[in-house]
């Protein structure tokens, strides 16, 4: 049985085609299920009853279920979602007071085994299909119009998610072909209407793959870089021992020439020791001085097992200052974003308290992107 949530606009249109209906079809389910977050075809009052019985006997319309849903004190909530067979992946809700932001994950465990990622140390079980995919934007839309969610933008008829992070578990890389249609639907006018600018991918660095998504779906870019020099990097994020560090960020320029924003945001964990001293910084702005690009830091969420501490919130806001002082726009989440030299320590002030910080670096181990 088809699931309507694995077809991007091209599929459907090749889905109706097969059945003998008119391309304009395609159309109108997209519409059903991506903005108005329908599960029964039956409610698909424009289409002929004919259709609709054909529709219900052959295909369906089902995201991964919710085995938890949880929402802290400011509004952020997160969905456990059952990927079978004992796997679960994240799909968490950031709310602003200009966007809703949803993470999104891409596989089920990880094989990058990035160490100091827990998800790395999972394993790698699956990767998730289109639909199990586009399902988690499906679903956070619908159960938060349900919930009666309320926002600015979704008082003037726009779903309450505005943005799309991909930085939940998994490498989104990795999953190319069942990724790139998800990403389709996002930005389909007929389905989610979300702008390039809207959606990021967050890449531990798949250097080919950097080059397929620019020519395919140039979204934007985020790479989780977390070290200055290959050394480093070969035993943070092991896959640089087959894209090393010059090799990826000769990509991400060659991304740049297509991408809908004018800079790659790179991430970095913050690691007491590892790489969070002065001198890393100073490597960090020699490393990126030929790519536009900002810089996410993020502080270490802990894990059971790990050899790692997340660095003194002093380190980071002094690493901060260094990039910063070099001109580089250097945001610590949760923090009010720092963009210039005239940036003063004593302005850094925590907008989410960290509880609700821990809560969204679960999500990305946002480590990842
Ligand atoms: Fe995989 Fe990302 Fe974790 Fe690395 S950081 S192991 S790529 S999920």
């Amino acid at each position: 049985m088809t699931n309507l949530l694995d077809l991007d606009p091209p599929g459907l249109a090749a889905f109706f085609a097969d059945r003998g209906e008119k391309p304009f079809r395609a159309k109108q389910i997209t519409h059903w299920i991506h903005q108005r977050f329908v599960d029964d075809v039956g409610a698909m009052t424009d289409l002929a009853k004919p259709l609709r019985e054909a529709l219900a006997a052959e295909s369906r319309i089902r995201a991964l279920p919710a085995i938890r849903d949880t929402t802290a004190a400011d509004g952020t909530r997160k969905w456990l979602l059952d990927a079978g067979n004992g796997n679960a992946v994240e799909s968490v809700y950031i709310p602003e007071d200009d966007r809703g932001t949803l993470c999104i994950s891409s596989q089920a465990g990880c094989a990058l085994d990035c160490a100091f990622c827990s998800t790395g140390k999972q394993g790698f079980n699956r990767n998730l299909s289109t639909g199990e995919i586009i399902g988690q934007l499906w679903h956070a839309n619908r159960t938060l119009l349900a919930d009666g969610t309320r926002a600015p933008w979704i008082e003037h008829g726009r779903p309450p998610i505005t943005n799309v992070v991909m930085m939940g578990m998994g490498e989104p890389l990795a999953n190319f072909d069942n990724v790139v249609p998800a990403l389709r639907l996002m930005l389909d006018d007929n389905a989610y209407g979300l702008s390039r600018r809207r959606v990021t991918l967050s890449t531990s660095g798949l250097v080919p793959l950097i080059d397929r998504l620019r020519d395919e779906c140039p979204v934007a870019l985020a790479v989780s870089l977390h070290a200055p020099d290959n050394a480093l990097r070969d035993r943070l994020v092991p896959i640089n021992r087959t894209y090393p560090l010059t090799d990826l960020l000769a990509a991400c320029v060659r991304y740049l020439e297509r991408a809908p924003r004018d800079f790659v945001t790179f991430e970095y964990v913050m690691l007491d020791g590892v790489n969070d001293t002065d001198s890393h910084a100073h490597a960090l702005i020699e490393l990126v001085r030929h790519v536009p690009c900002k810089f996410n830091l993020i502080p270490f969420n802990p894990f059971p097992g790990t050899e790692f501490r997340t660095s003194p919130r002093e380190r980071i806001v002094a690493f901060q200052a260094i990039l910063v002082e070099s001109g580089l726009v250097t945001t610590i989440p949760g923090c009010r974003t720092a963009r210039s030299a005239v940036w003063q320590p004593a302005s850094w002030q925590p907008l989410l308290p960290d509880a609700v910080l821990a809560e969204a670096m679960s999500c990305a181990d946002l480590t990842h992107g």
